[in-house]
C-alpha cells in the first residue's frame, strides 16, 4: 500500500557513482547541517591519522546519500536501513526533522575555531594543516597572517593578497570568457585543439571557486610543449598574476608505444598542468582593454594587498589548465568533471567490484592484464558496468 512504499522508498546503491545525484535535491535542511559537521570534522581530524576511521569521510558519505534521495526525508524511520547513515547521523537527522535545527551544528557554527579555520582554509594555497598552524599560533584575522612574518609560499602570498577577489564566486560567464581567451591563444599556436570547461561548471553549477580547463588535441603527441607556449602568450597579454607549472613527464611516457603501467588510483594525476591566478578583465560593453598594471611579479605582500584593493579593471580568478593526451582524454574528462566524491567511489568501486584500476589516465583490468582504451565518456561507464551518469547527476 501507499504508506508502506513511502516508508521503504529510500534504498540506495552502496557507491555514489551508481546513483543519480542532482545539484538541486530534496534534503537541503539536512545537507546544510551535515556540510557543517563534515567541514568541522576535516578541521579537527589529524592528517596523519589516515589508517583509521575518518569522521569527515563518514559525513561525506551521509551527504552523498542524502543528496541522491528521490524525495525529502520526513521521518527518521525512512532511513533506518539506508547505507552509510550510522546511529549518530540518524540522531542528528531526527533532531533536525523535529526541531528544524541541531544543537551540535549550532555550537560548531558559533565556535571560534570553526570560523577561523573556515577563514584560513579559504586562502588559496593554504590547506587544513597551514590553517591549523596559523590558528594555533594565535592568529585570528587575515591581517594577523599578513603581518606575521613567517615563511609563506608564493601561492599563499597571492592567496592572502587577493582573498576578496578569489572568494567572490566565479560565474559561468566568466568561465566561458576565460575559456575563449585560452581557446583563441591555443588555436593560434596549434590549430584543431580542444578546450573544455570541466569541474563544477560541467556538472551544471552556475558558480564555482575556479575555472578548470582541459586542453587536448586529436593528434596524439601534438600537445607536447603546448602549455609552455600558452603560458608565454598569457604572460605577454599581462593576464597572469601567479602560476605554478607542473611539467610532468608521466603523460609523455604514456603516449609512446611502450606498454603502460597500470594507472594508480590516487586522486592526484600526472598530467602536465598549471594552477594559477589570472587577472580577468571585467566584462564590460566597451572594448576590453588589457592593462599593464597587473604585472605583480616580485612585489611584496604589502604592494600586492594595495594592488588588490585598488580601483582596477580586472578581478583575480583561479584557473587550472590541464593538458590531456588524446588517448587519455575521456578518462581525464571523467576525473576532472568530478565531483571528488563521485571520483572516489568510482575508483573504489572499480577496484573492489571489478578488480580494475581507474585513474584520470586510464582503466586497467587487473584480471585480464590489459588497459581499456576509451573513445567516449559513455564507454568508460560501459567498461565499468555502470549506468551512464550524466555530469549534472554527479553532484554527490
Ligand atoms: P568548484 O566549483 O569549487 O571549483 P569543482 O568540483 O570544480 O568545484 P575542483 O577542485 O576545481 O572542484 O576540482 C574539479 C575536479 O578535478 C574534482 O572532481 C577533482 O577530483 C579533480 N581534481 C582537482 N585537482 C586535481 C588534481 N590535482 N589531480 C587530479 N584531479 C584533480
Ligand atoms: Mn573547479
Ligand atoms: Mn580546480
Amino acid at each position: 500500500n501507499y504508506k508502506q512504499t513511502k516508508l521503504n522508498c529510500f534504498q540506495v546503491d552502496p557507491y555514489c557513482c551508481q546513483r543519480r545525484t542532482p545539484l538541486q535535491h530534496h534534503n537541503k535542511l539536512l545537507t546544510d547541517a551535515f556540510e557543517i559537521l563534515e567541514e568541522n570534522a576535516e578541521y579537527i581530524e589529524s592528517s596523519n591519522d589516515t589508517k583509521g576511521y575518518s569522521r569527515n569521510l563518514a559525513y561525506r558519505r551521509v551527504l552523498a546519500v542524502l543528496r541522491s534521495l528521490p524525495q525529502a526525508v520526513t521521518s527518521v524511520k525512512q532511513i533506518k536501513d539506508v547505507k552509510h547513515i550510522g546511529g549518530h547521523s540518524q540522531k542528528i537527522i531526527q533532531e533536525l526533522l523535529e526541531e528544524k535545527c541541531c544543537l551540535e551544528v549550532e555550537e560548531i557554527k558559533r565556535s571560534v575555531r570553526y570560523n577561523k579555520m573556515k577563514l584560513f582554509t579559504g586562502v588559496f594555497g593554504a590547506g587544513v594543516s597551514t590553517a591549523r598552524r596559523w590558528y594555533d599560533t594565535g592568529m585570528t584575522s587575515l591581517n594577523d597572517v599578513i603581518q606575521h612574518n613567517e615563511d609563506r609560499s608564493t601561492a599563499q602570498k597571492y592567496g592572502l593578497a587577493f582573498f576578496d577577489d578569489l572568494n567572490m564566486p566565479v560565474l559561468k560567464a566568466e568561465a566561458e570568457q576565460v575559456k575563449s581567451i585560452v581557446k583563441n591563444i591555443t588555436e593560434s599556436i596549434l590549430p584543431g585543439v580542444s578546450v573544455t570547461v570541466t569541474g563544477g561548471f560541467r556538472r551544471g553549477k552556475t558558480v564555482g571557486h575556479d575555472i578548470d580547463l582541459l586542453i587536448s588535441h586529436p593528434k596524439e603527441g601534438a600537445e607536447i610543449g603546448l602549455l609552455g607556449k600558452i603560458l608565454e602568450k598569457l604572460q605577454q597579454l599581462n593576464l597572469i598574476l601567479y602560476g605554478s607549472h607542473n611539467k610532468c613527464t608521466y603523460s609523455e611516457r604514456h603516449f609512446t608505444e611502450e606498454p603502460r603501467d597500470p594507472p594508480t588510483n590516487s586522486q592526484m594525476d600526472h598530467f602536465e598542468k598549471w594552477f594559477g591566478i589570472i587577472g580577468l578583465p571585467k566584462i564590460s560593453t566597451e572594448k576590453t582593454v588589457l592593462i599593464a598594471e597587473n604585472d605583480a611579479s616580485d612585489k611584496s605582500i604589502k604592494d600586492l594587498v594595495d594592488l588588490s584593493k585598488s580601483e582596477k579593471s580586472w578581478t583575480a580568478k583561479r584557473v587550472d589548465l590541464i593538458i590531456v593526451p588524446s588517448s587519455q582524454y575521456f578518462y581525464g574528462l571523467v576525473g576532472w568533471t568530478g565531483n571528488k566524491m563521485f571520483n572516489r567511489d568510482l575508483r573504489l568501486y572499480a577496484q573492489k567490484e571489478l578488480n580494475m584500476r581507474l585513474s584520470s589516465h586510464g582503466l586497467y583490468d587487473l584480471t585480464k592484464g590489459c588497459l581499456l582504451t576509451s573513445n567516449s565518456e559513455e564507454e568508460v561507464f560501459k567498461y565499468l558496468k555502470l549506468p551512464v551518469i550524466p555530469p549534472e547527476l554527479r553532484n554527490c
